[in-house]
């Protein structure tokens, strides 16, 4: 695995202690709340610091500590491809479950219909689960970051080091920084039973739509294909139709960790902006809005 990756998640979780909307300081929770509000749907502003709140946000810190933690232990098997995923079983043949096609596994032995690197061009990454992960964490659960997953040269770091106005002028928006592997992989390890399996829901009926969940085979029958909450115009779709689901999205959780590490910027529109613009223009003492 990238070194930059890994370590960028290390980052992107640490980041929480110092953004930690949590915080007694005002200052630090308004600018944040934006943020909060349009990918997670937990709003500060009108509900304010009440218990309910309380309890999102500190289940919020425990999701957003696992990335780290399951890079630090190093115990998930962990594939920059997936070609140990073959069209062919043991007796050279290929197969079908429900009509539809199956992939022999080498390393799990079982076949499975998920799509693979190869089959879906534009897959950045997966988590796979075997039958009843639950029985047995830990061993029941694979990451792959598919070589498309690897779309950024440089490292999210160097993306964190550059200038406000820097990025402002290059118009990055946040749909652009979930190219980076760091963000693939952090998405994926959301996936994982530590996280307490995020889905990716369908963005217009709000059912789980996660392939590599194996026990949820409710949407096979579906003719539509679902569109995933993943990305910048997505996720606040998703906020707003099905608030209580928002924070059990995989790209909701990772989109908003990645804001809060890029923190010099606000991203609540996808867009990089300087935080809290409006109250700046309002005469505002906050140091990080008098940026110019
Ligand atoms: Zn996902």
């Amino acid at each position: 695995m990238s070194d930059a990756g890994v370590d960028s998640v290390k980052w992107i979780s640490r980041t929480w202690n110092r953004k930690n909307p949590l915080s007694s300081s005002r200052k630090k929770r308004r600018r944040i709340s934006q943020t909060l509000l349009s990918f997670l749907a937990i709003d500060l502003d009108k509900d304010g610091f009440n218990s309910a709140n309380k309890k999102k946000l500190k289940k919020l810190q425990k999701i957003l500590a696992v990335p780290k933690q399951l890079i630090k232990k190093s115990d998930l098997p962990t594939f920059c491809n997936d070609d140990f995923r073959t069209d062919k079983g043991p007796n050279n043949q290929e197969h079908k479950i429900n009509g539809e096609k199956a992939y022999w596994d080498t390393i799990w032995k079982l076949w499975s219909v998920a799509p693979t690197c190869k089959s879906m061009s534009d897959l950045d990454g997966y988590m796979s689960f075997k039958e009843n992960p639950d029985e047995n964490p830990g061993t029941a659960e694979r990451l792959v970051i598919c070589p498309s997953g690897f779309g950024k040269p440089d490292t999210l770091s160097q993306l964190r080091s550059k200038g406000v106005q820097e990025v402002i002028r290059q118009k990055v928006e946040l749909d652009d920084v979930s190219e980076y592997v760091a963000l693939t992989l952090f998405h994926e390890l959301l996936h994982s039973q530590a996280a307490g399996y995020l889905e990716d829901y369908n963005v217009h009926t709000g059912e789980s739509i996660f392939v590599g969940n194996s026990n949820d085979k409710s949407n096979e029958d579906e003719e539509e294909e679902a569109i995933p909450a993943y990305g910048q115009v997505a996720v606040p779709i998703f906020a707003e139709s099905f608030p209580d689901k928002a924070m059990n999205n995989a790209d909701s959780v990772a989109l908003y960790a990645a804001a809060m590490y890029l923190h010099k910027w606000s991203w609540w529109t996808g867009e990089a902006q300087i935080p809290d613009k409006e109250s700046c223009d309002e005469g505002s003492d906050d140091a990080d809005c008098c940026i110019q």
